[in-house]
């Protein structure tokens, strides 16, 4: 049955009916009886090409990047192509996506005494990073995307302020322009942290090309993996440069270094997972394509329920679809949605893989590596306030959201299904 007919087909069975189908959480038939799994990605693309760069690498006996001539090298081949994808000059492959972000940070000159400016709802990582350099990390509230609200930015920004970080969570690109023209007004550096939206674009520029710096992370629960590995992306020759020499304990290997000693740590990545990640980075487009397609089946199949309200999205079609959202005028109502749509076989969740930060009791208490850390002990530092008070909306948002996950090797029928669960329930909890 193709779409259209299954539209046709459901509608009638609604009309059919004295009033409703009865949903499977009365006692209803249920869409499904086997549940829709979790979205998996990358790995369920693995084949003999991930095969052949880990059987090259064995026979070569020279799984560190730097025994091989730069032509050779599987990490600087994936370096070079990653750099092509996104449209920037330069990619550096590292171990994770937070050891990117510590060597954004360390690109940027970040320091004691400067403030970085945050979403309230990211991932640890991009906290960690900011007080890993002693710098002290501000949070500002999401939007209706899950980003960061570029109108919460500019009334938190001081005369200590140095980076911007938008993250681009769940597949969702930020609303990048008004970022982009608040970095340019106040000379500030721009941070993307594009790891859960590898991949995904704004306007048609690759997340990660418009800021100074963008950062990946390649972890299993990302779009494209080796299990663990980080790339960051800039088109800045001194902030590649100084990138370079902190992931390499201050080395630079290629070309004369142009730059002083710096005393960086060692974030190198080797070979066996640079040859993953090359097969991976060639299969990145086919990934998106799949998971795109089967997210605008879900789309084309919700848009016309009465009073449908999605997550924002600033560029649809730059997004990704790895969840279909949709929101409710409070918790109450996304519980019973959650737990019809749980009975149906398609069960949903809230925003997920990231976390209100300012309310994670160490970070309320400001604890750190050992006490006396700089972050902290200036007087602003000491002033600043984290917990609830400083992001209600962003606890409101978080709490009024759900969505069914999207995997890129959904079946025809999977999507079908979550169209005919939110169809069967989204009108029984938010009326025309
Ligand atoms: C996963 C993630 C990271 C950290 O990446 P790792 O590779 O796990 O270190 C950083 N930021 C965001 C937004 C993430 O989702």
């Amino acid at each position: 049955m193709d779409r259209r007919a299954f539209l046709a087909a459901t509608a009638a069975t609604l009309a059919s009916a004295d009033a409703a189908p009865q949903l499977a959480v009365n006692g209803g038939t249920p869409v499904r009886t086997q549940p829709l799994g979790t979205a998996n990605w990358g790995p369920l693309y693995y084949d003999d090409k991930e095969q052949t760069q880990l059987s090259e690498v064995l026979e070569s006996r020279k799984p560190f990047r730097f025994a091989n001539p730069l032509d050779k090298s599987k990490v600087a081949l994936f370096e070079n192509e990653y750099a092509a994808r996104m449209k920037t000059k330069y990619a550096l492959a590292v171990t994770s996506g937070t050891a990117a972000l510590h060597t954004a940070m360390a690109a940027l000159e970040v320091g004691p005494g400067d403030e970085v400016i945050l979403p309230a709802w990211t991932w640890y990582s991009c906290y960690a990073a900011i007080i890993q350099m002693g710098a002290l990390p501000v949070f500002a509230e999401i939007d209706e995307s899950f980003n960061i609200d570029p109108a919460d930015i500019e009334h938190r920004i001081t005369p200590q302020t140095k980076v911007i970080m938008a993250v681009h969570l769940q597949g969702n690109p930020a609303d990048m322009n008004p970022i982009l023209a608040l970095a340019r007004k106040h000379n500030l550096k721009l941070l993307e942290d594009c790891s859960q939206s590898v991949g995904a674009s704004c306007q048609g520029r690759p997340l990660g090309s418009m800021g100074d710096i963008g950062i990946y992370s390649l972890q299993q629960s990302k779009t494209i993996t080796a299990g663990e590995g980080g790339v960051l992306v800039t088109s800045d020759p001194y902030l590649y440069e100084r990138a370079v020499r902190f992931h390499d304990v201050t080395v630079r290997r290629d070309f004369p270094a142009k730059l002083h000693y710096m005393p960086g740590l060692n974030y190198r990545m080797n070979e066996f997972t640079g040859g993953v990640l090359l097969a991976q980075i060639r299969k990145l487009d086919t990934i998106i394509g799949d998971v795109r397609r089967n997210a605008a089946r879900v789309y084309d199949g919700i848009r016309d329920l009465p009073n449908v309200r999605l997550r924002r999205l600033p560029d649809p079609k730059g997004e990704l679809g790895t969840g279909v959202f949709l929101g409710f005028p409070s918790l109450a109502e996304r519980q019973r949605y959650a737990d019809a749509m749980r009975a149906e076989g398609v069960p949903v969740s809230g925003p997920a893989g990231s976390v209100v930060l300012p309310i994670v009791p160490e970070i309320e208490q400001k604890v750190t590596v050992v006490p006396r850390w700089p972050s902290f002990s200036t007087d602003r530092g000491k002033s600043i306030r984290y917990g609830k008070e400083c992001c209600p909306r962003t606890i409101d948002i978080l709490s009024r959201f759900a969505g069914v996950m999207i995997g890129p090797k959904y079946t025809e029928r999977d999507t079908q299904d979550a169209v005919a669960a939110i169809r069967k329930v989204y009108p029984t909890i938010v009326r025309a």
